[in-house]
């Protein structure tokens, strides 16, 4: 299931840098998760991270997006082959230059 942020949000800022998905952002007003990113944190780490920091507690399961545990891991997934496309090939990092003797 992906999860939401209520209105009780106070904009601590901290749940943001938490998220191992990015999914975390700030809307107009307060911060907002994108419901095609949030795992619940499942292939990462065995409890949601933003609702184990967030100090208010304003952090439920999105009643709009209920999925599996399956469904969950195929996001997760999803979005752990997007993310590895992006990423520089090996033969793209800048190379240190090698001491001479
Ligand atoms: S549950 Fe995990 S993946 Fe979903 S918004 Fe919170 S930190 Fe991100
Ligand atoms: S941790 Fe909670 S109160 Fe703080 S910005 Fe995130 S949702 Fe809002």
């Amino acid at each position: 299931m992906a999860l939401m942020i209520t209105d009780e949000c106070i904009n601590c800022d901290v749940c943001e840098p938490e998220c191992p998905n990015d999914a975390i952002y700030m809307g107009a007003e307060i911060y907002e998760i994108d419901p095609r990113k949030c795992t619940e944190c499942v292939g990462h780490f065995d409890e949601p991270q933003c609702v184990q920091i967030c100090p208010v507690a304003c952090i439920p399961v999105s009643p709009d997006h209920i999925e599996t545990r399956e469904t969950l891991w195929q996001k997760f997934e999803r979005l752990t082959s997007a993310k590895a496309a992006e990423a520089p090939r090996a033969g793209d990092a800048p190379v240190a230059p090698t001491a001479l003797g």
